[in-house]
């Protein structure tokens, strides 16, 4: 039973049931209308993974590209990688979304918004974005802690916890597992 996602539904999808990795290049996203390889790469195949169709892929990423880079230079430059993912073009492989494990080995440099917040943000950036999923006081702390021992998937886990309100007793090991298990609590 694979779930479909439509261009619609992103942005109530993201506050509802995205881990914060896929979050963050949202608002990136939405704010920048650019999103580098790196992170075109990793949240573009997450929402392949979630179920977004390929022509719903290129009308949301034209939509935000064509604002900063003008539609025509989208067209030549950036849907070719995003027929690419789905297999469209090239050796026609179909790509598979990024597991926890490798998104947290990710480097991104500077500009780039692609990697693990638990991960790759500072100690403010990552608890100011919590406290805008909600998770505050003794939770926050929680996952702090994980945070600082380096457990960044038991955090993740946490914070899947603290904002759904049951157990996740599987632990978080990847972005699209985090999004299907929100979608079983919360449909
Ligand atoms: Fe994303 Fe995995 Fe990091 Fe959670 S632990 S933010 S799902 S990469």
């Amino acid at each position: 039973d694979a779930v479909e996602i439509s261009l619609k539904d992103i942005d109530q999808l993201a506050k509802s049931s995205f881990p914060l990795c896929m979050r963050h290049m949202l608002d990136k996203l939405r704010e920048n209308h650019h999103l580098k390889h790196g992170g075109r790469m990793q949240f573009g195949l997450f929402l392949k993974g979630a179920g977004l169709k390929l022509e719903d892929a290129l009308a949301f990423w034209r939509a935000e590209f064509s604002q900063k880079v003008g539609s025509e230079r989208f067209d030549k430059e950036y849907a070719y990688s995003i027929r690419h993912n789905y297999g469209k073009e090239g050796k026609r492989t179909d790509y598979t979304s990024y597991s926890c494990q490798k998104i947290i080995s990710a480097t991104p440099g500077v500009g780039d918004h692609h990697g693990c917040p638990y991960r790759h943000f500072g100690d403010e950036n990552l608890r100011a974005a919590l406290n805008k999923m909600g998770v505050g006081g003794h939770a926050l702390e929680e996952i702090m802690d994980k945070v600082k021992n380096r457990h960044y998937q038991l955090a993740c886990t946490l914070t899947f916890e603290a904002t759904h309100g049951v157990s996740c007793d599987s632990g978080i090991n990847h972005p699209n597992q985090y999004f299907s298990e929100s979608q079983k609590v919360l449909r």
